[in-house]
């Protein structure tokens, strides 16, 4: 029965851009699409295909099965401090052929392509099999549009900056007011890209021509709900015709797809303790720390951010990945004497499974880098923020998360960050009798439920999904009927 009903499905090829944050939500609409009946081929790179290999993370079955592309770095490149850099341009420059040729072997035919953001390029694998092409851009819609107009501010002068003292003498509070859609936003929350005195940033181009380019796909699926960015996404849609709101995906996965397969393709070993140290503390009691899959941090700046968690005396569960710290350090570079201080009251782990971590009664706060997946898995959790934002969209997903008038669920560290602050801030979003940590905690409440019922049938999100899987089983009908299956 599973066959017959999969022999006349759509068949989607999927391929994220090789990194956790781009993995993970591509991977999740993968099995909202198979949950509906779409084929899905995952195309990872090799070099990623075999770490997930070696840990039995890959989970093929029917209608969905795992395939890999040479992702032609050296492993010098991997190495490498501007190692995504070289990713992007290698993905770039050798990529394609092997697409096109996996693509033109896998039966039944392909019938659409759907990226990630930052591998533009495989639009044109599309173009060469001749099918739609949707490309789902994994930020907020409000990163989106801040990186949309990353060439409207080049044009109007405000960057390059002039030198390297306009990153501190105040020039990045200019206030930015034009932007349709948006509130009055400061320069430096548009982007860490605005962030460069170098008129031919390599960064700034990439991020302009790779939102551009999203104009010619079929459709921008984006991994947010409506009720949560509604002045940007009306401004998106009048440039966008067709944009799929259907987040927070993470939800979205949990309501429709049973039994709970993988969540995401961890590229690191999620350790199992944290839960089991979780269910031994109190409700609400523990802050939950993590830079995400990328962040990279300076001595000091993991030096104030740990003696920052001493200073809470707080329980804590710290996740430093190995390569979170500069030099492609991990958790051996964290100071001794911090680890003896804070011996009985925290977990320091290397990954672990956020989703859940988040979802944890145990969890009353997140200190994180506002990554956008992290940033909707603890909208959907309920649980207010500290934001130490540091790279692309980082900075606008924190000044929505802080900004009173948009949800109002978070505070935001200062560019220099300081210890003190790390544990005031702490302090005012989980200490009892703090007046505005009351108030975070009601609109993160506020803001879950809202997640919630976007993606509960009838919602918006849910209904989006629908709108999706209608238009990929109209292509495929509209292919069948021109005889090109
Ligand atoms: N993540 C995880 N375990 C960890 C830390 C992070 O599973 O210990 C996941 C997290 O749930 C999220 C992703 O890694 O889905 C990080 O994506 P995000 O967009 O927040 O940040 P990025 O890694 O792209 O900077």
């Amino acid at each position: 029965m599973e066959e017959i009903k999969r022999a006349a499905a759509p068949h989607a090829m999927l391929f994220p851009f090789p990194c956790s944050g781009h993995i993970n939500p591509t991977l999740k609409l993968g099995e909202l699409l198979h949950s509906r009946g779409v084929r899905v081929t995952f195309v990872n790179t090799e070099h990623n295909h075999e770490r997930l290999l070696r840990r039995s993370a890959l989970r093929g079955r029917e209608g969905f099965r795992f395939e890999s592309v040479p992702d032609g770095l050296e492993n010098a490149d991997r190495r490498a401090p501007d190692k995504t850099v070289r990713l992007y341009l290698s993905l770039r420059r050798s990529c394609r052929a092997p697409l096109v040729a996996l693509a033109r072997r896998l039966v039944p035919r392909v019938t659409c392509v759907v990226l990630s953001g930052l591998v533009s390029f495989a639009l044109g694998v599309a173009e060469e099999l001749a099918v739609p092409s949707f490309v789902l851009w994994g930020t907020s819609a409000c990163g989106f549009l801040c990186t949309l107009r990353l060439r409207q501010l080049r044009q109007r002068g405000y960057t390059p900056l002039k030198d390297e003292s306009y990153l501190t003498n105040g020039y990045l509070d200019t206030p930015i007011d034009w932007i349709t859609g948006m509130p009055p936003v400061r320069l430096g929350d548009i982007s860490s890209f605005v962030r460069t005195v170098d008129p031919t940033s390599f960064a700034l181009r990439v991020e302009e021509e790779e939102a551009n380019s999203c104009a010619k796909a079929q459709g921008l699926i984006l991994n947010t709900f409506d009720e949560l960015e509604p002045d940007v996404l009306d401004a998106l849609r009048d440039e966008f015709p067709r944009v799929y709101t259907i987040g927070p995906l993470a939800a979205a996965m949990h309501l429709r797809v049973n039994p709970g397969p993988s969540a995401g393709l961890s590229l690191w070993e999620e350790d199992a303790s944290c839960m089991a140290w979780l269910d031994a503390r109190q409700a609400g009691s523990v802050l939950y720390v993590s830079f995400g899959s990328l962040a990279v941090l300076s001595l000091s700046q993991l030096a104030e951010f740990a003696w920052g968690l001493a200073g809470t005396q707080r329980p804590f569960l710290w996740v430093v990945r190995p390569g979170l710290v500069a030099g492609d350090r991990g958790m051996e570079a964290l100071p001794s004497d911090f680890l003896e201080e804070t011996e009985n009251r925290r977990l320091i782990v290397e990954w672990c499974a956020q989703e859940q971590v988040l979802r944890h009664p145990a969890v009353g706060g997140f200190l994180t880098h506002s990554g956008w997946n992290s940033t909707t898995e603890s909208i959907w959790a309920g649980v207010p923020m500290v934001c130490a934002p540091g790279f692309a969209d980082q900075y606008i997903n924190s000044r929505y998360v802080c900004g009173e008038e948009e949800w109002g669920i978070g505070l935001r560290l200062d560019e220099q960050l300081r210890r003190e602050q790390v544990a005031a801030h702490v302090e005012e979003l989980m200490g009892e009798g703090s007046k505005k940590g009351e108030e975070m905690k009601r609109n993160a409440a506020k803001w879950k439920a809202r997640a919630e019922a976007a993606t509960a049938p009838g919602g918006s999100a849910h209904e989006n999904l629908e709108r999706l899987f209608e238009v990929l089983r109209l292509d495929e009908e509209s292919d069948a009927e021109h005889g090109r299956r």
